[in-house]
């Protein structure tokens, strides 16, 4: 072998990490310009975007990092914070994640990088996983309907007075109760949302409840400092008096508990952290909601319904999506888009696990633990505020000092009440050991108390926590699902069956217009089960979390530098909850300004449905601006609005490039005439894949972006979440982002009330990101940008002649994404871009997105992360599928008989006896060679939409069905 004369710091190719992110190779790239006729990626760059908004320089950013390097360093971060044993509770619990969960499902892509369940025959095993996550829920809060996950607890408390107010048409007024033992993260986050929905909140003891002329009251059950009371006469009472009750309760604490249902709760929220979800400084993990059969039509957030397929058997989808935000837009019943799907499933899987009988021996052994506590605490004197519990004491009158000097020695958190109490929440890792260091910590090592001895005690008087009248009476998770996968061989298998039923990026690419899904490195993910990530309690002491504040610090550095904005904030937990903190922030500052009454926020037609159900929740009027007949936002039309409302002109809230994946020549000017008009710029940043290291949204404009963490920063979406949406503001929007009450941020008003129950949002899922720019660097992250945009323009270029291209920019070229035009085909031919989703299907791909932004249409977005090989098997199989449409239009396929219309192709198709079809079994199954090399199955035939919402299920089957079949 010739010498090789690399030097050694050229043989140490830090680039490495780059020719693992990007798919497209050096030859990939030349062959792409070649097919557009271009001599370099430059020259597209300056053909797709404005010259006025380029980036002249490089981002000051890090050169790229190799995967083990990053790893380290951010290792020694991560070392930087204390994992002590916590007993802070309120909401929050340390848990035990079966390890056959975490590396089958937490760890493993064919779960995490999957999307959101839209196209349900390619996705009934999270489905699956949802739904069981739904009956734990309707379970355990004795409710008759569930979602399948919302943010967070506080959020979620914040949906359901939102709800009591649409839904209580009886009450006058616009006053709402709060329980004043409400945790108090979930309290702050009402505050911002009932100022904004012109609430007026009372907080005070829950026995008053019914004094107060209200529409609805929130309590916390058990409440904040643990005592378990029974509700039901409250309850009664606002009935009574028309007032719609909430319940926030703890899933752990419901195994024990009767259920707030039979207690008379309209709602129930929570969060199902403690079902085996690490804490993760503050997430992610996933929120329940939970209803009475009154509001099923109008609960928020997605909720997973039973239908059946083509073909008449069970199969799961979405159900009711017609309430959500992409549909209904300012008039939908909530703005969230991306929940906690992946976490869902998690919590659910832990139930599925345990069944019934393990959830109860674990709720138990922790009341009995805290039973213990509690009796040898009382023989040495120490008065608890309360005579019940479930897992919470609350002490009174004991010496913090020496207690907090003992307790850093052992290395545990307590909790610290500004009243002078002690709080303890015990949860399922906490040891008999444990207890006798929580002794020696209360009470100083010469207690003499014994765990067994006490136990004993304990045991043979009968005694708990759990005053009779709240006692669980009623059965829960009878289902078989629940009884069927208790060896860790069936649960190993169940997972995997699940999991083979769903089409994930570990199968093919998923050309998702606007949701950007590119690779979810295996050395991103890896620091998430990290134990210095995972296990912090997000109220932990700031001396404890050093290196997560170094790592967010570092994070905001490098994401204030990509988007020109001064500082962000990393509180949002979606993309649309990122716009409410955006438009919150522009809200509060205009009143500094004393300019408070500016309320209307201007909306291009084109828009996500997120950003106007975002901007009604910020009480804002949307004016819709509308678009030309190349797709772009009417400079005319945005000029006369502008100035038509130039008094209470608030905002805009742009896309950039706009969501016809275009970058629009006038984006300078649209910003400069709403400022021209008093108003604030909010720029969508969920199409930020298409400008890092080219163009920065604060310098053309932006006052405030969100940047959806989750697609262009390399966070998995999980099935349907988690992501994270911080927005990037400009100073004088800085004071104004949301604050947080246990965990106070540097240089944000102390009166700037929460958007999300923890201060950094889903801070466990924040390195995910942290290491993606940290491996690609600046020059990484900008490649990167222009072979999403090279790769778009390729498969525009090679579709073309067989869909057209929707909408282009000045000189014929796309942004990263491209609309596929297929509305005269359907008009031709009968197919509708639904068909062409689900045969799709058959070649094994995810459609595109569909009727975003615009009906009828396919919106196809490849990201860098594809290679030329994946990018023209899709096109293939375009063409290949625009042929078959071809013969449907010729009359050789009859409109309805067709492997369109069919599509998708089951193995039940294929094993049918008879076939009367005018195209063969092959073709409809194996209508490549790539899928006779390597078959995907889609497990169900087309799913029936409308029986599903007619005939609304969404719950497991019981018993009685398998009973049924046999
Ligand atoms: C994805 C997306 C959003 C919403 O983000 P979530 O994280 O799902 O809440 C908003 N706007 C656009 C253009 C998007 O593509």
């Amino acid at each position: 072998m010739a010498n090789d004369n690399r030097s050694l710091a050229e043989l140490a190719n830090h680039d490495d990490f780059l020719t693992r992110h990007n798919g497209p190779d050096a030859d990939d790239v030349q062959h792409m310009l070649a097919t557009l006729d271009l001599p370099d990626t430059e020259s597209l760059m300056a053909k797709t975007l404005p010259s006025d908004i380029r980036l002249e320089r490089n981002l000051s950013l890090e050169e790229p990092r190799g995967e083990a390097e990053a790893l380290t360093y951010l290792k020694q971060l991560a070392r930087q914070n204390k994992t002590f044993k916590n007993y802070i509770g309120q909401g929050y619990y340390p848990t035990h994640l079966p390890a056959v969960i975490q590396r089958n499902v937490l760890e493993n892509p064919g779960w995490y990088t999957a999307y959101t369940p839209y196209q349900p025959e390619i996705a009934q095993g999270r489905l699956e996983g949802l739904l069981n996550f739904q009956q734990v829920v309707m379970d355990l809060t004795g409710m008759p309907i569930a979602n399948a996950s919302l943010l967070d607890e506080a959020t979620a408390a914040a949906e359901a007075m939102a709800l009591c107010r649409r839904a209580n048409k009886k009450a006058k007024t616009e006053r709402f109760f709060v329980a004043d033992d409400v945790l108090p993260q979930t309290l702050d986050v009402l505050r911002t949302r009932a100022a904004y929905f012109g609430f007026e909140l009372i907080v005070a003891p829950s026995e008053t409840l019914a004094d107060h002329d209200v529409f609805g009251a929130l309590l916390q059950y058990p409440g904040a400092t643990g005592e378990v009371r029974d509700l039901t006469q409250q309850l009664e009472a606002a009935r009574e008096r028309h007032i719609m009750t909430c319940v926030a309760a703890d899933l752990m604490s419901l195994v024990l508990l009767k259920e707030p249902g039979a207690l008379g709760a309209d709602i129930v929220v929570g969060n199902s952290q403690r079902f085996g979800v690490p804490m993760g400084y503050g997430g992610p993990h996933a929120a329940f909601f939970a209803a009475s059969d009154a509001l099923k039509r109008s609960l928020p957030g997605r909720i997973i319904g039973v239908s059946r397929d083509s073909r008449g058997q069970r199969a799961l989808r979405m159900a009711m999506q017609t309430r959500e935000q992409h549909i209904r837009r300012e008039k939908a019943t909530s703005n969230i888009c991306t929940a906690q799907a992946l976490l869902a499933n998690i919590a659910g899987f832990y139930a599925v696990y345990h069944g019934a009988e393990g959830l109860r021996t674990i709720a138990t052994r922790i009341h009995r633990l805290t039973t213990i506590l509690a009796e040898g605490l009382k023989r040495h004197g120490v008065t608890l505020a309360h005579d019940s519990w479930f897992d919470t004491l609350t002490l009174v009158g004991l010496d913090h000092g020496p207690v907090h000097g003992r307790s850093l020695a052992h290395e545990i958190n307590l909790r610290y009440d500004t009243n002078g109490h002690i709080g303890i929440s015990l949860d399922e890792t906490t040891t008999a050991a444990d207890v006798v260091t929580l002794f020696d910590v209360l009470l100083g090592d010469e207690h003499g108390l014994s765990v067994r001895e006490l136990d004993r005690h304990v045991h043979t008087q009968g005694m708990t926590g759990i005053p009779d009248a709240c006692a669980r009476e009623s059965d829960f998770l009878t289902h078989p699902t629940f009884q069927r996968y208790r060896s860790e061989t069936e649960m190993l298998r169940y997972l995997k069956r699940l999991e083979n039923k769903d089409l994930s990026l570990t199968h093919a690419m998923i050309p998702l217009g606007s949701c950007t899904m590119k690779l979810n490195a295996t050395s991103e993910m890896i620091p998430i089960s990290w134990p210095e990530f995972a296990n912090i309690h997000p109220f932990a002491p700031q001396d404890q979390v050093a290196g997560y504040k170094q790592m967010i610090d570092e994070l905001s550095a490098f994401l204030v530098e990509i988007t020109g904005y001064d500082t962000i904030s990393m509180q949002p937990n979606s993309g649309a909850q990122g716009e409410y903190a955006g438009l919150v922030a522009i809200r509060r500052y205009q009143k500094s300004q004393g300019q408070g009454h500016r309320d209307i926020c201007l909306i291009p037609s084109s828009a996500h449905g997120t950003n106007p159900a975002s901007a009604a929740m910020a009480q804002m009027k949307v004016v819709v601006v509308e678009c030309d007949n190349d797709g772009n936002i009417d400079i005319d039309d945005l000029r006369s609005k502008a100035d038509k409302h130039r008094e209470a002109l608030s905002a805009i809230m742009l896309t950039y490039p706009s969501t016809h994946g275009v970058f629009e020549e006038s984006v300078s000017e649209a910003c400069r005439i709403v400022h021209d008009n008093g108003g604030q710029v909010y720029i969508d940043g969920a199409n930020m894949n298409a400008q890092v290291g080219l163009c920065r949204p604060g310098d053309f404009g932006g006052d405030v972006s969100h940047l959806n963490l989750h697609k262009t920063f390399c966070i998995p979406h999980g099935g349907g979440g988690p992501g994270m949406g911080p927005i990037g503001v400009k100073a004088h929007l800085a004071a104004f982002v949301p604050n947080h009450v246990i965990t106070p941020l540097p240089g944000v008003e102390a009166d700037a009330s929460a958007v999300s129950a923890a201060a950094y949002g889903s801070a466990s899922i924040l390195p995910i990101s942290w290491a993606y720019i940290k491996m690609m660097g600046g020059r990484g992250m900008k490649l990167a940008t222009e072979l999403a945009i090279l790769n778009a323009n390729y498969i525009a270029k090679r579709l073309e002649a067989h869909y057209p291209v929707l909408y282009k920019g000045r000189n014929g070229t796309v942004a990263h994404e491209c609309i596929l035009d297929v509305r005269s085909l359907k008009t031709a031919s009968g197919i509708s871009e639904e068909d062409i989703a689900k045969r799709l299907m058959d070649y094994g791909f995810h459609a595109p997105t569909m009727s975003f932004p615009v009906a009828g249409t396919l919106m196809v977005e490849p990201t860098e992360s594809e290679s030329r090989y994946e990018i023209d098997r899709f096109c293939d199989a375009m063409i290949a599928i625009r042929d078959e449409i071809r013969r449907v239009e010729t009359g050789e396929w009859p409109a309805d008989n067709n492997p369109l219309s069919m599509a998708p192709h089951t193995q039940a198709d294929l094993m049918a006896d008879d076939w009367e079809r005018p195209y063969s079994r092959e073709l409809g199954a194996f209508p490549t060679e790539a899928t006779k090399a390597a078959k995907y199955w889609p497990a169900v035939n087309r799913v029936d939409n409308v029986h599903g919402d007619r005939n609304l299920i969404c719950s497991c089957p019981p018993i009685e069905a398998y009973r049924d079949a046999t």
